[in-house]
């Protein structure tokens, strides 16, 4: 599997996420949802003792392509909940980078949302996902957001396996 670069379309989109999480209004959606087993977002954060901003930067991104996590054209992004290994779908991210980029850095907070232990259908909740996520322009978009929700079936568990022991820390 081939780790993403942090430059170029991904880096701008992960200085645009950067920025809305240092508003508190973004990071209200932590407090909002949380995990499985009935913590918040924000408590499985505390644990990690670290800031929003700096587990944005522990996420390790990787091409989806090879672990066949791009289950369709319209599949941005995927991951499982709880792993901190993000597949990024080159096409179409480079896409809704170019066409909608708050759209991207929406999309890589709520992979960053996985990350922390969010499943699938999470409830709504307006005011932080508009601080956070912008809507979609159009209802087409839309679907294709929920096309990119977002299960990795278990690829990136194993990368978190394969590369648990070198980026521990
Ligand atoms: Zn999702």
């Amino acid at each position: 599997m081939e780790r993403l670069s942090r430059e170029g379309k991904l880096g701008r989109a992960l200085l645009g996420a950067d920025q809305r999480l240092a508003d508190p209004a973004c990071r209200e959606v932590l407090t909002d949802l949380g995990e499985a087993s009935g913590r918040t977002l924000k408590e499985v954060l505390d644990g990690t003792g670290v800031s929003a901003r700096t587990y944005l930067r522990w996420i390790l991104f990787f091409d989806g392509r090879a672990p066949d996590a791009c289950k369709s054209k319209h599949t941005i992004a995927a991951t499982d909940p709880g792993s901190r290994v993000v597949f990024i779908c080159p096409l179409a991210f480079v896409e809704i980078e170019r066409s909608n980029p708050e759209y991207a850095e929406a999309t890589l907070i709520h992979e960053m949302l996985h990350s922390l232990g969010l499943g699938e259908n999470p409830p709504r909740s307006g005011k932080s996902r508009s601080a956070c996520c912008p809507a979609a322009p159009r209802r087409s978009m839309r679907r294709r957001q929920a096309l990119s929700c977002c299960s990795g079936r278990g690829a990136s568990a194993r990368a978190d396996q394969m590369i648990s022991g070198a980026i521990r820390g």
